[in-house]
């Protein structure tokens, strides 16, 4: 039931292989970035908060080479088309969609005065898409690493991560905040990258004892982040600062919500309630966590999932189901904590687990939510892995 991961290496050779074959150019630069998944601290990226992801050993690589023309010929093992950019002009959002990731992130190079020279690209991916696990900021981490490379420069790591962002903002229209592109970006073996949303500086924490697992449960549900719910929420959230009159969600305490549950309404209260509890909570899930105080950790991830179902609104029945499903396998059985991750509506959940009993909960995981949904899961466990990076 648990399911490997792929070996990056694996991964580079296979995108090489597919770049001779659909694009018949060999492999000089090689760019992998990571998905990412959140232990604790969702939708609050962008209120100021903290989050607490780290980048997984699934990856995004995309193999290319330059071709001395002025296009970008591009495609996916996803996709049967081949996309060509014209690059001396600057990028704009087009069909198909899955090459507005790259548009955009040559945009904000662009933007940056680079000339980008004709290039040839082959996209290769271990992250199930719209499963919450950011492929869509691996995809753009990977492009922008890919573009260093072809252009022999190095961002800042943060302004790669911002241009990475702004593409998904301007060029896939989902106004994230920060954590994905800073995650793909930013991570590290063994450490998690504990984001201060309202500075926006990572911080690495060590994030290495064996004896813990994290299982990630892909409910099959797929999400669509554009559709509006992703915007609607962080509207309730801008909507909610501006009632309160604060500048930021972290001058706001939950008595401040309290006391104006009506001025503020339905449903920004809640959305509200949601801010400010989850921002509490991230800073004491990662005290404890850095104490191994799992008996804390646990209700927190809890509170979180409730937090997020209840009053935020952005679970379903799929990933309530999953939860549910590992909360009674619970702490004698194993479970530390578990929770939905990442924009909801759909994806996976995230569930910190003893690793001698890790196999056994993610069989059990498998069975009970097939038996309840009559969809098969993808059940897989990640430790903390390196960010994006050119490989070789
Ligand atoms: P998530 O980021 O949670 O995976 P999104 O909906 O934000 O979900 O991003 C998924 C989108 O990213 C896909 O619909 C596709 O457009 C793009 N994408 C992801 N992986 C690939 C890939 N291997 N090749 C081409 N496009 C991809
Ligand atoms: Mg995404």
């Amino acid at each position: 039931m648990l399911q490997i991961n792929p070996n990056l290496s694996d991964l580079v050779t296979d995108a090489a292989a597919g770049l001779a074959d659909r694009l018949q150019s060999k492999a000089t630069i090689t760019a992998a970035a990571p998905g990412r998944v959140n232990l604790i601290g969702e939708h609050i990226d962008y209120c100021d908060g903290f989050v607490m992801p780290f980048a997984i050993d699934r990856y995004i690589v995309i193999a290319g080479c330059a071709n001395g023309t002025s296009q970008a010929r591009i495609t996916s093992a996803l996709s049967e088309e081949i996309v060509t950019l014209d690059l001396t002009q600057p990028q704009e959002t087009s069909e198909p969609k899955w090459a507005n990731y790259l548009r955009g992130v040559i945009r904000g190079f662009q933007d940056r005065g680079h000339h980008i020279p004709g290039f040839h690209a082959y996209i290769l991916s271990s992250i199930p898409g719209g499963a919450g696990l950011s492929s869509s900021a691996a995809l753009e981490c990977a492009t922008a690493t890919f573009l260093e490379g072809l252009l022999d420069t190095v961002l800042d790591t943060k302004e790669k991560a911002l241009l990475c962002q702004k593409a998904e903002h301007d060029f896939a229209h989902v106004p994230c905040g920060i954590m994905d592109q800073f995650a793909s970006a930013f991570g590290k073996p063994n450490r998690l990258v504990l984001i201060d949303c309202k500075t926006g500086e990572p911080e690495l924490v060590p994030f290495e004892n064996p004896d813990l697992t994290v299982l990630i449960s892909n409910t099959m549900v797929n999400h669509e982040l554009s559709d509006g719910g992703y915007a609607a929420r962080r509207k309730h959230t801008e909507d909610g600062l501006a009632i309160l009159g604060k500048a930021s969600w972290r001058d706001v305490s939950a008595a401040d919500v309290h006391a104006n549950w009506e001025k503020l309404g339905e449903p920004v209260n809640r959305r509200s309630r949601h801010v400010v509890g989850e921002i509490s909570r991230t800073i004491a899930a990662a005290a404890a966590l850095a104490r191994n105080d799992f008996e804390t950790l646990g209700p927190l991830m809890a509170a979180s999932h409730d937090s997020l179902r209840d009053d935020f609104e952005v679970s379903c029945k799929e990933l309530d189901i999953m939860v549910e499903i590992a909360r009674k396998i619970g702490r004698n059985g194993g479970v530390i904590g578990t929770r939905m991750t990442g924009g909801g509506f759909g994806g996976s959940t995230v569930t910190l687990c003893e690793s001698r009993k890790a196999s056994e909960i993610a069989a059990a995981l498998g069975v009970e939510y097939e038996k309840a949904t009559g969809i098969k899961p993808q059940i897989f466990a990640s430790r903390p892995s390196q960010g994006a990076h050119l490989v070789g």
